[in-house]
């Protein structure tokens, strides 16, 4: 357990619709929608329990995250940088 993140899923109800597919996690019971989701939640909640496999399961999950996330990083500061200078053409031309 991650002593520097509050627990915000303790003790929380989940509103599953009936026809959803869902990977329940077999520690604690929650439903996620994508299995993606389960094994980084098996990482963060349930590190100590988990065997071998699930563990590099775990690490590739997460490396991918990693990915997308400084891929958006980058896609958000391009948004920036393009919209900063219209404004400014906008400003210098009116
Ligand atoms: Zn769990």
């Amino acid at each position: 357990m991650n002593s520097e993140r509050p627990d915000y899923d303790l003790d929380y109800e989940y509103d599953v619709p009936a026809d959803a597919p869902t990977y329940d996690c077999s520690y604690c019971g929650r439903p996620f929608a994508r299995e993606e989701w389960r094994t980084l939640h098996y990482g963060l909640k349930h590190p100590s329990q988990l065997n071998d496999e699930e563990v590099q399961a775990f690490r590739d999950v997460y490396g991918d995250e990693e990915d997308d996330l400084g891929t958006f990083r980058l896609q958000a500061l391009a948004a920036l940088v393009a919209i900063y200078f219209c404004l400014l053409m906008v400003y210098a031309l009116v």
